[in-house]
């Protein structure tokens, strides 16, 4: 099924506790649509570049079956930049840069061909803009899914719940969901996150897996432990894309399907740290996904249970 993907397409500079990148090729929705293409090949990306971006990741993308119509490129501007450094934990970072760029004047057009999508992934960006695409749909899709994150809620914070309020699945990391409901317990916070409009909401908690809130039901799924992680950086995205992208596969969107999905998020994050940046998720093998998926199942798995 159909799948529009918006975001961010940028360059990053990363440091972690094992390197450090000049600028490379990141943005959320570079790792969703690179994450969304091993489930459907009807991923098509809204986004905007400067005329610095290389032509050969785009092509990466197309190669991957997703369609670059809807991707901007602003002659004479420079792409979205961002950097981050890592905490020795690598599950706490800070921004160094925000370079806003293309991003700062994005207007998103939708191309006619994008306009039967069943399913919507809003990576991170601007609230506005990524109402701006929810209201240039002349049908809404199916399934609405956003994410987005604390740099928003301190310049937009307006525009940010409006936006929450239109969405059916809100993706956020357990800092940000603290700060956008001002509970500390991550069930209080999911419950006002809820009556803001969502009726699913995924927390993300790093190493610490994935919960999945809907009305008074939760669902966790862990992270792979994994021996190293390299680069944290597009983890969130990857998962956002994991998860969308199992769903438009399977057209369910039911909360016992979600459950699945969420699994296959885990599993394709899971892979996006293994490396620096887009690298690692450039090229899998099937094969490799679906051995994930059993070391998940294996991981959770136990019999039942008696005194
Ligand atoms: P994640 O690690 O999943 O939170 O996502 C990291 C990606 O988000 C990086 O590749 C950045 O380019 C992108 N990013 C960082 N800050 C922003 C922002 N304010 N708006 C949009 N994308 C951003």
């Amino acid at each position: 099924m159909s799948l529009l993907v918006v975001g961010s397409v940028a360059f990053d500079a990363i440091e972690t506790p094992f390197g450090k990148t000049d600028k490379i090729v990141g943005g959320a929705a570079s790792y969703i649509s690179l994450a969304t293409s091993y489930f459907t090949k009807g991923t098509k990306l809204v986004a905007v570049v400067g005329e610095d971006f290389p032509q050969e990741f785009i092509e990466t993308l197309q190669n991957r079956g997703v369609s670059t119509e809807g991707l901007q490129i602003k002659q004479g501007e420079k792409s979205f930049f961002w950097s981050g450094k890592y905490h020795t934990d690598m599950n706490s970072r800070d921004t160094l840069i925000t370079e806003l760029n293309v991003l700062g004047n994005f207007d998103p057009i939708i191309p006619e061909s994008y306009q039967d999508c069943e399913f919507l992934m809003l990576g991170n960006l601007t609230p506005a803009v990524q109402q701006t695409v929810i209201n240039r749909l002349t049908k809404r899709p199916k399934l609405i899914v956003m994410d987005t994150m604390n740099f928003w809620m301190e310049i937009a914070l307006d525009d940010l719940k409006k936006t929450i309020s239109m969405v059916d699945v809100l993706t956020i990391n357990d800092e940000e969901a603290r700060q956008l409901s001002g509970e500390y317990s991550l069930v209080k916070a999911a419950a006002k996150i809820q009556a803001m409009g969502p009726k699913y909401l995924i927390i993300k908690k790093g190493e610490n897996g994935a919960l999945l809130f809907h009305g008074k039901e939760v669902f966790f799924a862990p992270a792979l432990p994994l021996e190293e992680v390299f680069d944290p950086t597009g983890a969130g995205d990857t998962f956002a894309g994991g998860f969308i992208g199992y769903l438009a596969k399977t057209g369910d969107i039911s909360f016992e399907n979600m459950k699945n999905a969420i699994i296959y998020g885990s599993a394709m994050a899971s892979f996006c740290v293994e490396k620096f940046g887009t690298e690692r998720i450039m090229d899998l093998k099937e094969d490799e996904l679906q051995a994930r998926i059993q070391q998940f199942q294996k991981l959770v798995k136990f019999g039942a249970l008696s005194f």
